[in-house]
């Protein structure tokens, strides 16, 4: 019998209406392993509509309250991370080490909104004119939207929902359609934390359903993270329909190696974020910028590390699993042919290579290509799998110019042991998140994830204080309490004094 992923809305399982669904594989075995099903625009319309029931009562929450479901919650996922690792590893392939690492780092943007209540005091000026006195408020915005990419079923949508539960939201939630198990999981717990039904929604589905949360009059504002097209795409149609919207996309992310670099600590850095989650991180270093006097002994140190690397079954403690889909995998690989016939040196093949796991796993090792030229399309598309490029530069200048020419702006990292350099590179590089001898610089929660350029559309980035702006709204009150020194009638603007 067909085990079915359902929709999430009024604190139970949904079918909905639609009978529209997709595998959800396995990728370790390549196997499908249950059905999702896809909401049509009714279903959303659904989902919404109980979102939007539920959220006054939520908004007029005490804090305290809303505070003291987010620390259940917290202690509940800290107690369980497993259950939820397993579901990751199962769904999405990534090894259970890495799975882990993905819930610890949406749990912290959990620690974070159960502080929120520090963010929620206003400003007061007392006595602008005489008698009078302005303060600010910020209000919850209503039903807020979040559309989350495949390959952090967990901690992206946890970037989100903690915060925007927190300052008193409503939250609809639409995975990716590859994985979305872990968010049913996440709702059952919200549930279990004393989250009144309704708060947390869960609307599985493809284009249609987006397409829907984009327009549906009673969402309020949008959050997406995936790849730079349907991130312009979002943004543009949320925007014309006039909701605030975050968009973040894709990224292909340097890491400049200059000649006083400790070289051992590069090569391993290359190694964790090249091939760490199969290269399935917007997050992952793509391309290494090795400058002349060290790039064929940083290549080779690289080359080294990989061939220790163990592929396979997440389960069985290997350091690198499969790839999300069949596809995929073939998209990825063919950059390897295209590599090569680009004039780029294949130094370590990938394909074919021994797994621990079932044959019929979406599998592709790690493989890294040396002399890429700037031209080809290795360079300047982002691959999103565990290929790895070496680009020669000639020094600090020519690398500091690729990076800024080109499209993505997400993260970027610079190994050096010049301090001077290394500060000139974070006042030059044109880039939202940027690492010093760090390979993967995903700041903490209490500061705010995001790219610039064509890695995030809108003004507020993920979590952290642009997280709490995003979903509330400033409200100013300019207050007058009766006094002796009524002012009698004036039509004139307003004026202090
Ligand atoms: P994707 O863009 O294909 O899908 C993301 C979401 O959009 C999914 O929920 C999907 O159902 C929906 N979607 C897909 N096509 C759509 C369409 N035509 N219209 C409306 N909605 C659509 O991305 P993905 O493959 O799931 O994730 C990988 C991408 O996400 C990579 O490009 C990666 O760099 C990016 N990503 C970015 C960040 C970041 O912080 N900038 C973080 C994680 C992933």
């Amino acid at each position: 019998m067909t085990d079915f992923v359902d929709h999430w809305v009024d604190g139970r399982p949904w079918t909905g209406s639609s009978t529209r669904t997709a595998p959800v594989y396995d990728p370790a075995r390549g196997a499908v392993q249950r059905e999702v099903r896809l909401a049509g625009s009714e279903d959303v319309a659904g989902a919404v509509a109980s979102a939007a029931a539920a959220w006054p009562a939520w908004r007029d929450t005490s804090i305290a309250r809303r505070q003291a479901v987010l620390f259940a919650f917290r202690e509940l996922l800290h107690a369980r991370s497993e259950e939820l690792a397993e579901i990751l590893t199962a769904e999405h392939g990534k090894v259970l080490a890495d799975a882990r690492g993905e819930i610890a780092r949406g749990l912290e943007v959990v620690d974070f909104a159960c502080g929120f209540a520090q963010l929620t005091k206003g400003s007061y000026s007392e006595n602008v004119s005489t008698g009078i006195d302005v303060y600010t408020l910020r209000q919850p915005l209503g039903v807020v939207a979040v559309i989350s990419p495949f390959n952090f079923p967990a901690m992206v949508p946890m970037w989100f929902f903690p915060i925007a539960i927190a300052a008193g939201n409503a939250v609809v939630l639409k995975p990716s359609e590859k994985d979305p198990s872990s968010s049913l999981w996440l709702a059952r717990l919200l549930q279990e934390a004393g989250l009144p039904d309704g708060v947390f929604t869960v609307v599985n589905g493809d284009k249609e359903a987006v397409d829907a949360l984009l327009v549906h009059p009673e969402v309020r504002a949008v959050s997406f993270v995936g790849s730079t097209p349907i991130a312009r795409y979002i943004y543009q149609t949320a925007a014309a329909h006039g909701k605030r919207v975050q968009a973040l996309g894709g990224a292909k992310n340097h890491m400049l190696v200059l000649p006083d670099a400790d070289l051992d600590l590069a090569a391993d850095a290359a190694v964790n974020a090249g091939f760490g989650s199969a290269g399935e991180r917007c997050m992952a270093i793509s391309v290494v910028l090795a400058t002349d006097p060290v790039a064929d002994a940083l290549v080779d140190r690289i080359a080294e590390r990989m061939a220790s690397l163990r592929v396979g079954d997440g389960r069985r403690g290997c350091d690198m699993g499969p790839l999300i889909t069949r596809e995929h995998r073939d998209r990825v690989a063919g950059f390897i042919d295209v590599a090569a016939a680009d004039g780029a040196r294949v130094v370590v093949d990938g394909r074919g290579i021994p797994v621990d796991g079932d044959p019929g796993g979406f599998w592709l090792g790690p493989t890294l290509v040396d002399h890429v030229p700037l031209t080809s399309a290795v360079y300047s598309e982002e691959i999103f799998g565990p290929v790895l490029s070496v680009v020669r530069v000639s020094g600090y200048q020519e690398g500091l110019e690729i990076i800024n020419t080109g499209r993505y702006g997400n993260g970027t990292a610079i190994f050096t042991n010049d301090g001077g350099a290394a500060r000139r590179f974070q006042r030059e590089v044109q880039a939202g998140m940027i690492g010093i001898n760090v390979p993967i610089p995903v700041p903490v929660s209490y500061h705010s994830f995001g790219g610039w350029k064509a890695s995030l559309f809108g003004d507020a980035k993920a979590y952290g204080p642009h997280g709490f702006d995003f979903f509330t709204q400033e409200k100013a009150v300019t207050a007058r309490w009766l006094d002796p020194s009524h002012g009698g009638i004036d039509l004139g603007f307003p004026q202090n004094g």
